[in-house]
């Protein structure tokens, strides 16, 4: 069977899932299980559920009758029916990919393009190559846009999204230090994200451009079809202006003020409004949606707790988007306790980047730094640190910690959000 012959059964279904837990009515169900027990089992309970269609990739339990199909692989062929299916959306599709920030971008993109269109968009943080084909066969006749999240790290990840969500617009949020270890370095997470610029130029599509970034300037410099913003002669001019600890911006003098705190979001919301003028949303429809837009994926996020402020930024960490976080909150009034976890998948340059965000924190002045992991843990004799998240739960649960705001700020495998109960 392929993508063409299985096409129709597909626009009929509800939506494509891959979690049984999940399953609706007249879902089709991928069984990504490469245990024949397991998929067996999956594919039965999935069928009384009343799904339209289950696809396994056991042929000895292909059952045509049941609408249950075999396939090779149902990776394959999740990524070839979402390549059929892109090839006949007549939508205008956006991708995003960068080092930092594109969730959060992806999030107010999608915020401000919904105050005019219908658009789907990458739920959560679905990015890599399940993610993608998933939220490409989300796509409805009702859509009329669709704003795609592409994560990598290693190369060839982002030539392999591009090449099913086929993006018309696109955009690279930052180049930065996150997954060095598989991209070879800092060079290799340009070349690597660079990917999306590539697709972009050899089909005549459009760059959304930071000016303000160099490396987005060299690597989109002989190319024409481009949306800019950020410096004077950019097509989109915006200024950086800031409320309390929430970051937000001017334009035309027309000011708007988000509840995302860190200057590094002035970026993000350029990007996202240059896209809602480039698409004649009114201005005043972008500042209701940027107004509206509140954070609670634990990015970015302020929450006050008694007296006292938490920033919370545990979904991740890498070194430019730790050093951002920590630049910024230094500037909150009041005593500041940093809660930093590890940095995970640096490879050889782990140590160094761990000593190098100690020394920073260090040297900007906090009243107190607590470090959490194994790689900052080595590398700190000088303030108080901890192996893991359960370790410092511990101590939090003896020790109060007195400063006004505190930030947690760790990688996904630290989990830092899991001490915040005993703050
Ligand atoms: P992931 O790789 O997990 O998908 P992401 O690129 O989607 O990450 P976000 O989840 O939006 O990124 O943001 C993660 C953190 O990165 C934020 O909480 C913030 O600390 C930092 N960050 C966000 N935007 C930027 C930016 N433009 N430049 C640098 N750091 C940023
Ligand atoms: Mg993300």
């Amino acid at each position: 069977m392929n993508a063409e012959q299985f096409y129709p059964l597909f626009l009929q279904s509800r939506n494509v899932v891959i979690d049984s837990r999940k399953i609706e009515e007249n879902d089709i169900f991928f069984a990504f299980s490469g245990d024949s027990f397991n998929a067996a089992t999956l594919a039965e309970e999935a069928i009384l559920k009343g799904t339209l269609a289950v696809i396994v990739e056991q042929q000895n339990y292909e059952n045509k009758e049941k609408n249950i199909f075999y396939v090779p692989s149902t990776l394959d062929f999740l990524q070839e029916l979402a390549v059929y299916h892109r090839n006949n959306l007549q939508i205008p599709v956006i991708g995003l990919t960068g080092s930092n920030g594109k969730t959060t971008t992806k999030e107010i993109i999608h915020a401000v393009l919904s105050e005019k269109f219908n658009v789907q968009y990458t739920k959560g943080n679905l990015n890599n190559h399940i993610g993608v084909p998933l939220t490409i066969l989300s796509i409805r006749p009702e859509h009329e846009m669709a704003v795609i999240e592409m994560g990598a790290n290693h190369q060839k990840e982002i030539e392999l999204l591009c090449s099913i969500s086929k993006p018309d617009f696109g955009y690279i949020t930052n180049f930065g230090k996150a997954h060095l270890e598989g991209f070879g370095g800092y060079e290799g997470v340009i070349k690597g994200k660079s990917e999306l610029y590539d697709y972009l130029k050899n089909n005549g599509k459009t760059i959304l451009v930071n000016e303000n970034d160099p490396v987005q300037v060299e690597k989109t410099a002989d190319y024409s079809h481009k949306i800019t913003f950020g410096k004077p002669a950019s097509d989109y001019q915006f200024e950086l202006f800031s409320e309390e600890h929430f970051v937000g911006l001017v334009y035309k003098n027309e000011k708007v003020i988000s509840k995302l705190t860190g200057n590094y979001n002035f970026t993000n919301l350029c990007a996202a409004v240059s896209l809602g003028l480039y698409f004649d949303v009114d201005f005043d429809k972008i500042i209701h949606a940027i107004e509206n837009y509140i954070p609670t994926n634990m990015r970015s996020q302020i929450a006050a707790k008694g007296e006292k402020t938490l920033v919370l930024d545990t979904y991740n960490a890498n070194p430019s988007s730790m050093s951002a976080s920590l630049q910024n909150f230094i500037t909150f009034e009041g005593s500041k306790t940093i809660i930093i976890g590890d940095m995970l998948e640096l490879g050889d340059e782990s140590e160094n980047e761990h000593s190098g965000i100690l020394n920073l924190a260090l040297s900007l002045g906090f009243d107190h730094i607590i470090t959490v992991g194994k790689n900052f843990k080595a590398v700190n004799d000088t303030t108080l640190s901890f192996e893991n998240t359960q370790e410092l739960a511990e101590y939090l649960k003896q020790n109060k910690i007195t400063s006004k705001n505190i930030l947690l700020k760790g990688s996904r495998g630290i989990a830092l959000e899991k001490a915040i109960d005993f703050i």
